[in-house]
């Protein structure tokens, strides 16, 4: 069932790419959403990352955020590294309405989760204020969340996590900023979560304060795990302020 909605989702999308031809999202080549080249030149987030929190770190270096921070998450984890390519993509997504690239990033992050192997009921999108929500007129991260949890036949809800209370924005704030910002921002469900392995999808992960908090609410609200997974991942630390 669930994977039929999928199929019309993405034929939806060819015949868009036949009556629009498209142009890739990370470097404007004609012809495709997302190009090989583009692909090639990021590959998966390299390894070491941690395990628990999804931090790039350098061989051999123990994990510095989880020693100061405890992750109410299971495990954190992103598909790319937030360069190149991969920026102009997720800028197009979340500024130029470039919805054909959130299929093709979705798609990414499902073989991703398919490798990772986590066990999870339901899906939902890190939610938008809903100031920033009518300026941009959709949730980004709904439009990766939505996809992935079709393509894979799992449980979807943009309702059942809130933000009770509108934050500034996160860009330029160092880790602690982040962390007071967003504290105590969301609120979710207690039905609709009760018992529920819950996946959070984000389009980027910063410092996982965000993360963070969607996680306390979930659980607050009864989930047994929360797990969460972004497109990208930028190398900032939470310890390094
Ligand atoms: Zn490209
Ligand atoms: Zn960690």
């Amino acid at each position: 069932m669930a994977n039929n909605l999928y199929r019309i989702y993405q034929t939806t999308w060819n015949c868009l790419d036949w009556v629009f031809p498209p142009f890739c999202s990370g470097c404007g080549k004609a012809g495709v959403r997302w190009c090989d080249d583009c692909e090639i030149s990021l590959g998966t987030l390299p390894p070491p990352v941690c395990q628990r929190c999804g931090l790039p770190l350098r061989i051999g270096e123990k994990c510095p955020d989880c020693a100061i921070e405890t992750f109410l998450f299971t495990r954190a984890a992103s598909r790319y590294s937030y360069e190149g390519p991969i920026k102009n993509a997720l800028h197009r997504l979340k500024y130029n309405n470039d919805l054909g690239i959130a299929d093709v990033l979705a798609m990414r992050m499902s073989d991703h989760l398919e490798d990772l192997q986590w066990r999870i009921d339901l899906v939902v999108p890190v939610p938008l204020g809903r100031e920033r929500r009518k300026e941009r007129g959709y949730n980004q991260s709904a439009m990766l969340a939505y996809p992935l949890a079709m393509k894979l036949g799992l449980k979807y809800s943009s309702h059942i996590l809130k933000r009770i209370r509108e934050t500034g924005s996160q860009v330029n704030l160092t880790g602690e900023e982040r962390r007071k910002n967003v504290a105590r921002a969301f609120g979710a469900n207690r039905v609709a979560v009760k018992g529920m392995v819950v996946l959070v999808v984000d389009d980027i992960i910063t410092t996982g304060a965000t993360m963070q908090e969607c996680s306390r609410a979930l659980l607050d609200a009864g989930a047994s795990e929360v797990y969460g997974l972004s497109v990208a991942r930028t190398g900032n630390r939470m310890s390094a302020t």
